[in-house]
């Protein structure tokens, strides 16, 4: 079945460009199994994904195997951790190539953070009342895999004492609040440093999500273009189109490629794989036209439409 290429630039259409670059599996947050997401993927019609858990490639493998079987191009990623200036900054790192050694290396280093992480905040959660936080927090992820600050959240609503996710998040778990803790995370430069290394594409996630002015998000993209990032979301979920036109204006004058993403956990909510706020006409260019990716896109439609694969 032959890959329809996605567009080489963002031609300001309305409709969707069957290109979803963020989204997470049972690997780190996310509900689904990697090859279900993979499969609603293909229900919604999208022909590039990448599957972006947490601080992990965990779930690639059983999405390529889902993403060949149903004729997706499915990139290699992981949506990596990391500290800049106070703030919890979150990278995507595009993996054309796979996860080679030192990244390797990096990634296992990111889960005994994260690990530890869990037991700060855990200790956190207990001087607000949750006793057991840490295996109330596991009881929620309800496997081995890392924890992460959804868990605590949903083990304050099972405990009741908060009533909701939003609430967890808004009063303990939150940017500023208690539960927020980033001292475990490498800085920016070092986490970028490592995709660069291994030949990927480090894209800077969700821009506007970190409560930043425009002033401090242009800093922001400063030093990530400093320490080797080419490329930020330009949308992520869903965003006002007057502030993705301004964002688009702040990657242009830093020369940055845009990715977009629905950053997807749960079915039922109201985003899906591939939903996600209009793309403007712009000279930003998409990030699957980046040379490190287009070959590997190029190379992926080309077998397929020749059944070579
Ligand atoms: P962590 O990776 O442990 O720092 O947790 C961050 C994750 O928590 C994000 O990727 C979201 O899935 C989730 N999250 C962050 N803020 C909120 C919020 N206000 N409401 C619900 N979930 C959130
Ligand atoms: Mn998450
Ligand atoms: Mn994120
Ligand atoms: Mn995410």
């Amino acid at each position: 079945m032959p890959i329809p290429l996605p567009p080489g630039r963002f031609a300001g259409d309305p409709g969707p460009l069957g290109v979803d670059l963020h989204m997470h599996s049972t690997a780190s947050d996310g509900a689904l199994a990697p090859g279900e997401v993979v499969a609603l993927c293909a229900k919604r019609g999208i022909a590039l994904m990448a599957l972006t858990d947490h601080d992990t490639v965990a779930g690639v493998a059983e999405a390529e195997n889902a993403a060949r079987r149903l004729g997706i191009l499915l990139l290699p990623a992981a949506e990596l951790s990391t500290r800049w200036q106070g703030v919890g900054i979150h990278v995507v790192a595009l993996l054309p190539t796979g996860v080679s050694g030192a990244l390797e290396t990096a990634l296992a280093a990111q889960a005994r953070a994260r690990e530890a992480r869990a037991v700060e905040i855990a200790a956190r959660m207990e001087k607000l009342g949750l006793d057991d936080a840490l295996a109330r927090a596991r009881e929620q992820a309800g496997s081995y895999r890392p924890l992460g600050r959804p868990d605590f959240a949903r083990a304050l609503v099972a405990a009741g004492l908060v009533p909701d996710v939003a609430t967890a998040f808004r009063k303990h778990l939150g940017s500023g609040k208690s539960g927020d803790v980033k001292a475990h995370w490498p800085p920016l430069a070092e986490v970028v440093g490592w995709i660069v290394e291994a030949e990927g594409v480090a894209v800077l996630a969700h821009p506007l999500r970190y409560g930043l002015t425009r002033r401090k998000r242009g800093l922001l993209l400063d030093a990530f273009v400093e320490a080797g990032g080419e490329a930020a979301e330009l949308v992520s979920g869903f965003q006002n189109a007057d502030i993705t036109r301004d964002l688009a204006r702040q990657l242009d004058e830093r020369g940055l490629y845009g990715s977009v993403g629905s950053d997807f956990h749960f079915p039922g909510g109201h985003l899906a794989p591939g939903s996600m706020g209009p793309v403007p006409r712009t000279a930003v260019p998409p990030v699957w036209m980046h040379p490190r990716l287009a070959s590997v896109v190029a190379a992926r439609c080309d077998a397929d439409s020749t059944g070579a694969l």
